[in-house]
């Protein structure tokens, strides 16, 4: 158990009114707790949101000794707030934290702090269908130091914010941009299975540059022969292909999504057959124009299933199921919606209420 001390705000803030968009609004508080060699994690602390002092020579700063991680807390019909899978998150910060050499934290404190932060600011989980309170909890590297060695002190930190519906009129198909040049991250070996801000930092011209064109994300090919499908945008993806779910294999490079986990499981349990194994963007190409790419879609927290539309690679487009939703992707996004929205019975054990 953690001795979390609690300085609440003297004047709460007032709620924001139109459009909640994702990640611009904050609420009133936020978690806080400090990593020292020889000690360990100590002083946690929910003080009121705002900025935190920094040395400028933290290695956060300039090493990009940053990891972080992306949950929902969802209200539910009889006004109980919920959270979907969140030792799944805890245990996956710590497989990042490994990585980048950041302490690791017990995965009881992970969901003590995000419970009890959620908790105090429970009036600021949105009301309207679709909407939730984004959990942000992140953890940086903050030696006062430019010496490039191992983490001395560590600052874990939870932030809230509540955001908007991920879909205003149903569920759109998007448009996909098969890159080609740039690439995620470094291959096996590298830190492509982490959240850690740098694959982001790496990620955005890519991103950009499909923006530009006017498609939604990309869709990643490995580092090394620039021929297996990693990844689109930053979410997990998946194909039905002659009536089977076909998903990349986590082989060091990829993300291993919670959404992505749900997905195989729920498939798996209702006889779908799903395969994780590699697949080449040529397989995906052929099965595009042989018309046996029946959907594909994108998983993740954010949007829960993104259904994909539309391929487009050296110039050329290929729709899928004629720019529709299909079954499948339709099916999945209602479960997993329903289960974190209460709407669904949780027969998996998922949720965790908030209380
Ligand atoms: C967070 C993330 C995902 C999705 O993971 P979920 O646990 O399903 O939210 C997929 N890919 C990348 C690169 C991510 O950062």
């Amino acid at each position: 158990m953690l001795d979390i001390k609690i300085t609440k705000i003297e004047t709460p803030k007032a709620k924001p009114t139109g459009a909640l968009g994702f990640g611009k609004y904050f609420t009133d508080h936020m978690f806080m707790m400090d990593f020292d060699e020889g000690i360990g994690w100590h002083d946690a602390r929910i003080i009121p949101y705002g900025p935190i002092p920094m040395s400028p020579a933290s290695s956060a700063l300039h090493y990009g000794a940053e990891i972080f991680e992306g949950m929902k807390a969802y209200l539910t019909k009889e006004g109980k707030v919920q959270l979907f899978r969140p030792y799944e998150n805890a245990k996956r910060l710590n497989s990042s934290a490994e990585r980048l050499c950041l302490p690791e934290l017990p995965v009881e404190d992970f969901v003590e702090a995000v419970t009890t932060l959620v908790n105090l600011d429970r009036d600021w989980v949105p009301t309207e269908p679709g909407t939730s309170l984004y959990v942000r909890p992140f953890m940086i590297g903050d030696d006062h130091s430019l010496g490039v060695h191992g983490v001395h002190h560590a600052i874990f930190m939870v932030i809230l914010s509540p955001v908007g519906s991920y879909y205003k009129e149903g569920l759109n198909p998007v448009s996909i941009l098969i890159e080609r040049d740039d690439v995620r991250v470094a291959g096996k070996g590298g830190t492509g299975y982490t959240k850690c801000g740098g694959n982001y930092a790496a990620s955005t011209r890519a991103g950009k540059k499909a923006e530009l064109k006017g498609y939604s994300q990309v869709l990643w090919l490995d580092a090394v022969e620039r021929k297996y499908i990693e990844e689109v945008g930053s979410m997990n993806v998946m194909f039905k292909i002659n009536g089977e779910v076909v998903t990349p294999a986590l082989v060091g490079s990829i993300l291993p999504g919670i959404t992505r986990k749900s997905c195989i499981q729920i498939l798996q349990e209702e006889g779908i057959p799903v395969s994780e194994r590699r697949i080449t963007v040529d397989e995906l190409l052929k099965a595009l124009e042989d018309g046996t790419l029946e959907e594909a879609w994108g998983t993740g927290t954010a949007a829960v299933i993104s259904p994909i539309g539309k391929f487009v690679v050296d110039g050329k487009e290929f729709v899928v199921n004629n720019g529709e939703i299909g079954k499948v992707s339709q099916h999945l996004y209602d479960e997993i919606t329903g289960i974190q929205s209460g709407k669904i019975k949780d027969t998996r054990d998922w949720t965790l209420e908030v209380k």
